[in-house]
């Protein structure tokens, strides 16, 4: 049994912004089944507090971090469960940087909240005094697990504070910090670095300068005993010039210690057969009943309703990376062939503008949805015959995984989780039964995205038509087990290997 500190800015069901949440909802829960004491620690956001009262909250520990980004403060715990689970979840309160509502980093008007490097670094010395059990709690981890750049700078203070320690024979945990995403790296100026008050020495190129910035991605990629990522394919793809935003070389560097473990699917909230959201529940073998639901969804979002039509899907954040000018750039494609179009989210202005356009130029074929809304994404996945996830590039990605699930075969580029999760349709998948969707590759063809998109989209749709063929596509994919338990199974073992890293190297790490 393993002690482990989750920290991360957000968790499902309590906060979600995007997949960072889901992992963080369901990763513990997979842990905690496989019997280890696992404990989510994440801020006080207004919202996640309100929502965290149902299953009952109290303070468990106040404590100052002294000297901690520039000066004292005064914080609690306050101890929870994740809603819907058995997961220990300690909010770290601090009203004044916590206590706001809405988004986790944005304010009012969709800007990063000015302070967000101050409110980061405090929850990052939070989960290292914790860590050190130095608030009173009488909990050692023997790891602590920290996500993407808004815990970036634990490691670092586990190593400084833990000298310390170490030199009072009191080890510091091990540490595994994940990359969900390189694109976001938390990068501030000098100012925010001095508001650490870590050793002038850590303002070096090879610590936490990044070309004059102080990054805080850095300082888990260069800290953490152990980096990960979530796939096996982004964790090689950020090693390259293409993928690294210039920190390929340092990832490089870090190699050894660097790896890819896909991320499961939260398999109650996202099942067919149970899924509280759809009129129509199906499994594989009713599959089916699946029609009614894109029969239902035609008729709810104005669409011609008609069975025999495709039913292209997309949700996602409606930013460059998702590709949705690669599917903007096709929406003629689309309506020659008769397909329909059915988009759900929010994003970039321009983007939004311009599928709201397509949607009023052609009102039955395509549904632009702005905004967020769980049950419309679960009703898509339930609907659609062909998802779309033409990323440029994707860490992981979570709605391709719905989709195998659903049975709504996917439509991928061959990056990142995508290309580890989906295996394109030719005569030898579909002979050997292996083919769960299609995937076209821009980059080894060296081919314009969109040009890629349209060729595999029109392959899609050819072969929609031959019924038989689709079934067994959507079975084969029906069939695939991305639940959590595996993930967790290689999480334990990476722990367990940063474990023994800080064992092994704690003669060295104490001179
Ligand atoms: P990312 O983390 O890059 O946003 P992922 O595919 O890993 O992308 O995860 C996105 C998660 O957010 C999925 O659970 C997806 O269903 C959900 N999601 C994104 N946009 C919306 C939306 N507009 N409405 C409902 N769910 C959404």
């Amino acid at each position: 049994m393993l002690r482990i500190l989750f920290a991360s800015s957000e968790a499902y069901p309590l906060i979600k912004t995007g997949g960072l949440a889901d992992v963080s909802g369901s990763l513990p829960r997979a842990l905690l089944k496989l019997g280890h004491d696992v404990r989510i620690l994440m801020p006080a956001y207004r919202d996640a507090l309100q929502n965290a009262r149902a299953a009952g909250v109290k303070t468990v520990a106040t404590f100052t971090l002294e000297n901690a980004v520039s000066g004292d403060h005064t914080v609690s715990i306050m101890e929870t469960r994740l809603p819907g689970s058995r997961v220990k979840t300690w909010l770290l309160d601090c009203p004044a940087l916590f206590d706001r509502p809405g988004n986790p980093y944005l304010d009012e008007n969709n800007q990063d909240y000015a302070d967000n490097d101050l409110r980061f670094l405090l929850f990052s010395r939070a989960a290292a005094e914790l860590g050190l059990n130095r608030c009173g709690l009488d909990w050692q981890p023997d790891v602590v697990h920290c996500n993407d750049w808004q815990t970036g700078l634990t490691p670092v203070f586990l190593d400084q504070l833990g000298l310390q320690s170490a030199a009072a024979e009191q080890p510091r945990p091990a540490t595994v910090f994940t990359i969900h995403n390189l694109a976001y790296q938390g990068l501030y100026g000098y100012e925010t670095f001095t508001a650490t008050q870590l050793p002038a020495n850590f303002w070096h190129h090879e610590a936490l300068e990044f070309h004059n910035q102080f990054s805080l991605i850095k300082g888990g990629i260069v800290y953490a005993d152990r980096v990960n990522t979530v796939s096996p394919t982004y964790a090689r793809e950020i090693q390259s010039e293409r993928f690294g935003y210039g920190l390929q070389g340092l990832l490089r560097h870090r190699g050894e210690k660097l790896s890819g473990i896909l991320n499961g699917i939260n398999d109650e909230e996202w099942n067919p057969g149970t899924d509280a959201y759809l009129m129509h529940r199906y499994n594989r073998r009713t599959i089916a009943q699946r029609t009614k639901n894109k029969l239902e969804l035609q008729k709810q979002l104005g669409l011609k309703v008609d069975a025999s039509i495709p039913l292209l899907g997309f949700i996602g954040r409606l930013v460059e990376q998702k590709g949705v000018d690669w599917i903007l750039a096709n929406i003629n494609l689309m309506l020659e062939r008769g397909a329909q179009l059915v988009v759900l989210g929010n994003g970039e202005h321009a983007f939004e503008a311009a599928l709201r356009e397509a949607a009023a130029l052609a009102p039955l074929s395509i549904a632009a949805t702005i905004g967020y809304n769980e049950a419309l994404a679960h009703r898509i996945e339930a609907a659609s015959d062909i998802f779309l996830m033409p990323s440029k590039f994707e860490p992981c990605g979570l709605n391709q995984l719905y989709s195998l699930r659903y049975g709504a075969v996917p439509l991928v580029h061959n990056v990142g989780g995508l290309a580890d999760t989906v295996i394109d349709t030719t005569a030898s998948s579909l002979e050997d039964g292996s083919a769960t969707g299609f995937v076209f590759d821009s980059l080894a063809r060296d081919e314009p995205g969109d040009i890629a998109l349209q060729t595999t989209l029109g392959r899609a749709l050819d072969l929609y038509t031959d019924k038989p063929c689709w079934q067994s596509l959507q079975s084969n994919g029906m069939q695939q087990d991305n639940s959590w338990k595996q993930s967790a199974l290689k999480y334990e073992r990476l722990y367990r290997a940063a474990i023994a890293d800080v064992a092994g190297k704690s003669p060295a790490y104490l001179t």
